[in-house]
């Protein structure tokens, strides 16, 4: 598989193009709005003749100060801070921090041990590197992380990302990930595919693409930039509790994480644009392929429906990421949807269910832990995870019996 990858692309050459709109527009539109520029950026992008992109999306967690208490704990089956270290060595984080970082020894602490969370339960021989560092930024965000992403045409992107998953028996599901040619998505109205997904450099790394091709295509090897704001009081450690009024350290970085790793959306990219009136043509990201409306006829209840169905890329409607065997809501726009960036679950603090730590918002004085959702994620669009697939589909039996039970609480 590896020798075929390699033998593909070599044969691209790069070529650059500019972007429609660049960073600094999307920026201005926000801003002229009142809303904090943080919500979507999209940097410069970067095309290569063969379809690749470079491009940025910086999101957010936005703190929320109801303090909903709802982070009940309960855990849905799987919590990365139980059972013995399975760390196999392979998968590696490397955080290279920035000078106030670096001087703040508990927080550079508590970011290895999110970044731990992770390690412990991924098993590709990567290493995924992260520029860290504390800054000052927009009101009510805790951190904020933009990821090096790159683009390719949907197959050339696609078929890596079924092929990882073929060792996996419990990720059957990806198989039937329809090719460009049997995929179709629903879009606000104005608004077309490239024929293009977007994925992160780590998640690349993941599928299996050569660390030295895709840090020459982004010309860096960094994979992702995450800040960390210095406008809140934060607990860096968490093994005490989380002091009441403060903000849990570990929980942010470990979210911030998830989002370097892969796990966003292309409806965060959309949603600045219906709400400037600007259609435009789009991509889609891996987790997009697993994206469905909630609850209406397009919401796949076998596999051959999730093979054939649209996918939802719309904001501001209801979605979840949908493997059949579960199916998890998500966010729907800052701007136009539920004001929380559809690059997460769906909040808790609006449904009342904690779905992992990609949850967009973070009271004080709780923690989030990275969990069987969060996981499951990155699983389906790229990465091994462990423990082997046997145990895991235990656990996640176990699971599907909690979502269900939940619905129906919810409903
Ligand atoms: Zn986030």
């Amino acid at each position: 598989m590896k020798t075929s990858f390699a033998r593909h692309l070599l044969t691209m050459t790069f070529l650059l193009r500019a972007s429609t709109l660049s960073a600094l527009e999307i920026s201005s539109l926000l801003s002229e709005r009142g809303i904090e520029s943080d919500s979507v950026v999209l940097g410069m992008r970067v095309t290569s003749n063969t379809g690749l992109h470079l491009a940025s999306v910086q999101e957010s967690i936005f703190h929320s100060g109801s303090g909903s208490g709802l982070d009940s704990g309960s855990g849905a089956g799987l919590t990365s801070a139980s059972g013995p270290t399975l760390n196999l060595g392979t998968f590696d984080i490397q955080i290279n921090a920035g000078a106030t970082l670096a001087g703040n020894a508990p927080a550079l602490a508590a970011f290895n041990r999110a970044a731990l969370q992770w390690e412990n339960r991924i098993a590709d021989p990567i290493t995924v590197k992260i520029n860290a560092d504390l800054a000052s930024l927009g009101a009510g965000i805790l951190g904020s992380t933009v990821p090096v992403l790159i683009t390719g045409s949907y197959d050339s992107l696609r078929g890596p990302m079924v092929a990882d998953a073929a060792d996996e028996a419990d990720d059957a599901i990806v198989a039937s990930v329809p090719t460009a040619a049997g995929f179709s998505g629903l879009l606000p109205v104005g608004f077309s595919f490239t024929g293009d997904i977007v994925a992160t450099k780590a998640n690349l790394k993941a599928m299996g693409f050569s660390t030295a091709l895709l840090d020459g295509i982004a010309f860096t090897t960094n994979d992702a930039t995450i800040r960390f704001s210095t406008n809140f009081t934060f607990d860096f450690d968490n093994s005490d509790g989380v002091t009441a009024g403060q903000t849990d350290f570990e929980t942010v970085a470990a979210h911030e994480i998830g989002h370097a790793l892969g796990f966003f959306s292309f409806v965060d990219v959309i949603d600045p644009l219906v709400n400037a009136g600007t259609p435009d043509a789009v991509d889609v990201s891996p987790l997009d392929l697993f994206r469905f409306e909630e609850g209406t006829a397009n919401d796949p209840a076998t596999v051959a429906e999730f093979a054939t169905f649209p996918r939802s890329i719309q904001p501001n409607v209801a979605a979840n990421t949908d493997e059949i065997a579960n199916e998890w809501r998500m966010s729907t726009g800052r701007l136009t949807g539920d004001a929380r960036q559809a690059s997460h679950w769906r909040d808790d603090a609006l449904s009342g269910t904690l779905i992992g730590v990609m949850d967009p918002s973070l009271s004080t004085g709780l923690v989030e832990l990275v969990d069987f959702p969060d996981f499951r994620a990155l699983d389906l669009i790229g990465y091994e995870i462990i423990p082997e697939p046997g145990s895991f589909l235990l656990l996640a039996i176990g699971v599907v019996g909690i979502a269900a039970a939940r619905r129906h609480r919810t409903r």
